[in-house]
C-alpha cells in the first residue's frame, strides 16, 4: 500500500515542483532540499517522494525507503562538509516531538556545535 500524493501536503508539492525549494540532492525515491528557516549553517530536509505521515509510518510501510532516506542524509552531509565536523539527524514526530509538516522528513543539522539534550 502506498499513500497517494496529497495536494494538501506542502512537501508533496515540493516533490511535484509546484512549490519551489532549493534542491541539493535527488534520487528516484528521495528528495533533499534546504530548510526555509535554517536552525544551523547546514539545515537540509531529506524526504521520501512518496507521502508518509511520519518516519515511523514510512519505516513500517517501506523499510527500504527509510534506509534510502538515511543514506541520502549521509550523502548530503558531505555537500557542506559537515560529515567531517559532525552533524545531527532528527525526525520530529507528533505534537510533542515538534512535528509541523506531516510528511516524513529527516532534518540534517550541522555547521555548529549542537547542544544535547535539545530543548
Ligand atoms: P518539523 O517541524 O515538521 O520537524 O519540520 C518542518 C520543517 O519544514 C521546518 O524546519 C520548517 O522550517 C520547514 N519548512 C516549512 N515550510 C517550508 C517550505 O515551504 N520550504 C522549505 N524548504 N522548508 C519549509
Ligand atoms: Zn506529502
Amino acid at each position: 500500500y502506498s499513500e497517494p500524493v496529497s495536494t494538501d501536503c506542502l512537501f508533496c508539492r515540493i516533490v511535484e515542483r509546484s512549490v519551489p525549494a532549493t534542491v541539493v540532492h535527488e534520487t528516484e525515491t528521495v528528495l533533499a532540499f534546504r530548510d526555509i528557516a535554517p536552525q544551523a549553517d547546514t539545515h537540509i530536509l531529506v524526504i521520501p517522494k512518496e507521502h508518509h505521515s511520519d518516519a515511523a509510518a514510512m519505516a513500517a510501510a517501506d523499510p527500504q525507503l527509510a534506509g534510502e532516506v538515511l543514506a541520502v542524509a549521509g550523502e548530503v552531509a558531505k555537500i557542506d562538509g559537515v560529515d567531517a565536523s559532525g552533524y545531527r539527524l532528527v525526525f520530529n514526530t507528533g505534537e510533542d516531538g515538534g512535528q509541523t509538516v506531516f510528511h516524513a522528513h529527516c532534518h540534517v543539522l550541522g555547521g555548529r556545535n549542537l547542544t544535547w539534550p535539545p530543548g
